[in-house]
C-alpha cells in the first residue's frame, strides 16, 4: 500500500478534520466576543467531499480521524456524516472534540457507532467561571454531558486550556477528579490562536510550570506511556482511576513524533498546526481531480512536512500567527 511518509521518516496516520468554522460558544482564548468572520456556506467542504478525502487518505494509511471545528455538532447532518465514516473499515478510531453543548442527546447513538473517544472542552468546574470563559451560560449542560459520557462506553478526555489567573487555581481540582473517575484530564498550554495574536498575560503557565504545580501537591505520580505519537505527556496519581496529561501545544516539545495532518473546514490542507496551509483540497476536488490525483498530491505534500512547529511558523514569513482555533480546526 502507498503510504504518507515525510522526509524525516514519520508516517502520517492521523487526520484532524474540521467540519465547520461555526461555533455556538465564544471562548475567550479562541475568538473575540463578536465571533469570527465565518465563510460563505458554499466555501465549506461538503460532507460528500469530506467523506471522499477521508476515504482516499485511509487508502494511504490514515487509520485515525478526529472531527473538530468550530463546533462539530452545530453543523446540520453531522451525525449522518459520522455514521457514514463509521462504515469505513480502514479507520480504527473516530474521535470527536466538542464543547459539549449539543452532544447530550446523541450519546447513545455515538456508542452504537465506532466512536472511540470524545474530547470534551471544559475549562472550569465552577459555573460562573466556566460561563465567563465561554461567554455562554452552558455550564449545567456541559457538566451533565461530562457525567453522561463518563457512564457511557466512549472514552472521555477533558481538554482544559490553562489560562493564567483564570483557571490555574483549579488545576489541582481537575487532577483530583481523576481519583474516582476513569477519565483523562489534559491541560493545554494556551496558544495565540484567538483571532488577535498572543494575549497579554501576567504569568506564563507552560508545561514545566503546570507539571511542577501538580507534582508539588501530588507526590506519588507515575508516568504513563501512551505511545510515541501522543499529543500529551501523561501521568497518574498512584491509586487513582483516571490520568492527567499536559499538552505542550505552544512550547512544542512533542513535534518530533508527529503523525498528524489537518484539513480545515474550507479544505485547506495543513502539515502542521503552525503552518499557513499548504494547498486547498476543496478547489482541487472541484476542478475534477481523480482519486489518483488526490493521492499523489497528498503523498507529495506530506513529504514536505516541516520538522517541527517552530520551523513551520518561521516558514510563514512575516505573517503573525493569529487566526482563531475555530478556523484552523483544533
Ligand atoms: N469547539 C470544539 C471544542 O471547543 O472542543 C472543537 C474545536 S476547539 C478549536 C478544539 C480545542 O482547541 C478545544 O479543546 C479548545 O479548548 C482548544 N483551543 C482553542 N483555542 C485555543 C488556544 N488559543 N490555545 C490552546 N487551545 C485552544
Ligand atoms: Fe468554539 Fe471550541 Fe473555539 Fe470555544 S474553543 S469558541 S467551543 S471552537
Amino acid at each position: 500500500m502507498e503510504q504518507l511518509l515525510d522526509k524525516f521518516g514519520r508516517k502520517i496516520s492521523y487526520l484532524r478534520l474540521a467540519v465547520t468554522d461555526r461555533c455556538n460558544f465564544r471562548c475567550q482564548y479562541c475568538m473575540p466576543a463578536e465571533g469570527i468572520q465565518i465563510v460563505e456556506r458554499a466555501e465549506l467542504l461538503t460532507f460528500k467531499e469530506m467523506y471522499r478525502i477521508t476515504r482516499v487518505l485511509s487508502e494511504l494509511g490514515v487509520n485515525k480521524v478526529r472531527l473538530t471545528g468550530g463546533e462539530p455538532f452545530v453543523r446540520r447532518d453531522f451525525m449522518k456524516f459520522l455514521e457514514s465514516l463509521s462504515f469505513n473499515d480502514r479507520l480504527d478510531q473516530i474521535n470527536i472534540t466538542t464543547n459539549g453543548a449539543l452532544i447530550g442527546e446523541h450519546i447513545a447513538a455515538l456508542e452504537k457507532m465506532k466512536i472511540n473517544a470524545v474530547n470534551l472542552s471544559i475549562d472550569s468546574l465552577k459555573e460562573e467561571n466556566f460561563n465567563t470563559i465561554v461567554r455562554r451560560k452552558s455550564f449545567q449542560k456541559v457538566i451533565q454531558v461530562l457525567n453522561d459520557l463518563e457512564q457511557s462506553s466512549i472514552r472521555l478526555k477533558l481538554n482544559i486550556v490553562t489560562l493564567p489567573g483564570v483557571n490555574t487555581d483549579e488545576i489541582l481540582d481537575f487532577v483530583a477528579l481523576t481519583k474516582e473517575k476513569d477519565i483523562a484530564v489534559r491541560f493545554i498550554e494556551e496558544m495565540p490562536f484567538n483571532g488577535k495574536g498572543l494575549r497579554e498575560t501576567k504569568e506564563l503557565w507552560n508545561y514545566t510550570k503546570i507539571y511542577d504545580h501538580i507534582t508539588n501537591h501530588f507526590q506519588d505520580i507515575e508516568k504513563i506511556d501512551n505511545g510515541k505519537s501522543s499529543t500529551s505527556h501523561n501521568f497518574r496519581v498512584k491509586g487513582y482511576k483516571g490520568t492527567f496529561g499536559i499538552i505542550p501545544a505552544f512550547t512544542r516539545t512533542i513535534c518530533g513524533d508527529c503523525n498528524r495532518i489537518r484539513i480545515t473546514a474550507t479544505g485547506l490542507f495543513k502539515n502542521c498546526l503552525f503552518d499557513q496551509g499548504v494547498f486547498n483540497v476543496r478547489d482541487f476536488i472541484r476542478k475534477g481531480a481523480s482519486d489518483d490525483d488526490l493521492k499523489q498530491l497528498f503523498i507529495n505534500t506530506v513529504h514536505h512536512k516541516p520538522e517541527n512547529g517552530f520551523v513551520a511558523e518561521k516558514m510563514r514569513g512575516t505573517d503573525i500567527v493569529s487566526e482563531s482555533m475555530s478556523t484552523i480546526g483544533g
